[in-house]
């Protein structure tokens, strides 16, 4: 039976229900990208099975990055975040997937990454909340709403992946 949806890309093959499919926007941030760890940040949501969407390696304005962290606004923290995130090149990413939204947060850990888990990206690999490495959107909106505002519709890539049959039981 046909479904509708915005996301062909699992039907039929990976999912019971499309309610369950997600996006996320995912960006290593400027340190991540200067301390050399674009790889290693990239295989963990790979390794994990997600579906990779879109990828590019962006400097973003000013502009783009006050409207990323909008509900920011007005946090003691907001001017020298936006300094941050536009003061070199970011990795920009889309995933996709059942539930990635919350898995990607599980997978990044906590925003202060002196209590991130050990295991997660800002566990292992970060120590200050200015400079922790990664973002991953906090919810279903958020997704949407942040992959359509960093990527292009013709930026963003429909493929299955060869690995598909053997991701589901
Ligand atoms: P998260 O990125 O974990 O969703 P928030 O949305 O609350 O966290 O904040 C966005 C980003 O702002 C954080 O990832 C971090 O880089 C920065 N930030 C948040 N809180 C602080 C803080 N207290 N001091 C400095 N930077 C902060």
């Amino acid at each position: 039976q046909a479904r509708k949806s915005r996301s062909r890309v699992f039907l039929p093959h990976l999912v019971a229900s499309m309610e369950e499919v997600q996006e996320t926007y995912v960006m290593v941030k400027p340190d991540g990208v200067q301390r050399g760890l674009v790889g290693e940040i990239i295989s963990r949501f790979e390794n994990k099975g997600f579906l990779l969407k879109g990828l590019k390696l962006f400097k973003c304005s000013k502009e783009l990055a006050e409207e990323h962290y909008q509900e920011l606004k007005g946090k003691h923290f907001y001017p020298k975040l936006i300094e941050y995130i536009t003061s070199g090149p970011v990795v920009c990413m889309a995933w996709e997937g059942i539930g990635v939204v919350s898995s990607v947060r599980k997978l990044i850990g906590a925003t202060n990454p002196l209590q991130a888990e050990p295991g997660t990206i800002r566990g292992d690999l970060a120590i200050y909340p200015g400079r922790n490495v990664v973002h991953g959107s906090d919810s279903p909106e958020n997704g949407h709403r942040e992959v359509a505002l960093w990527f292009k519709a013709d930026e963003l890539c429909e493929w299955v992946p060869a690995q598909l049959p053997w991701l589901r039981e």
